[in-house]
């Protein structure tokens, strides 16, 4: 039993399904003393009282449990990165359309202030004309703002992509994996061409990220038709969930009498061990 499992249904609650076919109800429903209990779908405990939904065993919820439940949590670091980085472009952008805003006004104190400071930094031994700072800040202000405000719009978009890639990828969806795969390895070619110019430890490190990423997502979730595709990747997901379904079923044989299973009050709310190991 993985306290993965266990945490998830901490947070989300057990999840228990009466099948309306009476042989599989049979194996998912136990007796206790102080009523009937029914078999958690995702961590295999056994819960008191009636199950939290019912229908046709086809229509049973198949929870996210061993592999699946770890890539889940993969899936949600790399869909908080994607937010963060996306708050950080909307930020940026917002910043540079202020500034392409309060450009004339910076330009116009920056040209009475420049003259007075020179006296004082010659004082200093400090040369204006060799300064990088100012260097920068002369070319920013004389950017036109026809260009600041491209710069910003696609900030703007990039955060956008980004947002939309993490949300989606939080709610586990596959068109997000999708959109995010290909997002970031269109920026995997001008990355290595900047990691030519120079190399830092934050480029190496954004660069080795999003190879990770776009591998891990081809590779784990069966993207683009990888070890068998979609079709591949919904049966180990159900057949993760049918495993369990089976394993209550091989424990219930044992028990059976056709109304269900008598369990003991120390099994209910325990962790069972039945589970067969994942991978
Ligand atoms: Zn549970």
């Amino acid at each position: 039993m993985s306290n993965r499992e266990l945490r998830a249904c901490g947070r989300h609650g057990h999840l228990t399904y009466a099948p309306t076919e009476a042989d599989l109800a049979a194996r998912l429903r136990g007796r206790t003393a102080l009523g009937e209990a029914w078999r958690c779908l995702r961590c295999g405990d056994w819960v008191l009282g009636p199950p939290v939904s019912s229908g046709p065993a086809d229509e049973a919820p198949v929870p996210a449990r061993g592999r699946a439940l770890r890539q889940l949590t993969i899936l949600r670091v790399l869909a908080v990165e994607r937010i963060v980085r996306a708050l950080v472009l909307i930020a940026a952008g917002y910043g540079v359309l202020r500034f392409a805003s309060a450009q004339t006004a910076l330009r116009q104190w920056f040209g009475s202030w420049l003259p007075a400071a020179r006296p004082l930094a010659d004082r200093l031994g400090v040369d204006l004309d060799r300064s990088a700072i100012l260097r920068y800040a002369t070319s920013a202000l004389n950017t036109g703002k026809g260009v600041l405000t491209l710069v910003a719009v696609g900030l703007f978009l990039y955060g956008v992509l980004e947002g939309v890639e993490g949300v989606g990828l939080w709610l586990a969806q596959r068109w997000a994996e999708y959109l995010t795969v290909v997002a970031t390895a269109v920026f995997i070619p001008y990355e290595v061409y900047e990691l030519t110019k120079s190399v830092t430890v934050t480029k190496v490190g954004a660069f080795a990220i999003n190879v990770a990423a776009v591998v891990y997502l081809i590779v784990a979730k069966r993207l683009f038709g990888a070890r068998g595709g979609r079709a591949a990747y919904e049966q180990e997901l159900e057949g993760e969930s049918l495993l369990e379904v089976r394993a209550a079923g091989v424990a219930a044989a044992f028990a059976a009498d056709g109304g269900g299973r008598d369990i003991g009050m120390s099994e209910v709310g325990a962790g069972e061990s039945e589970r067969p190991a994942d991978g």
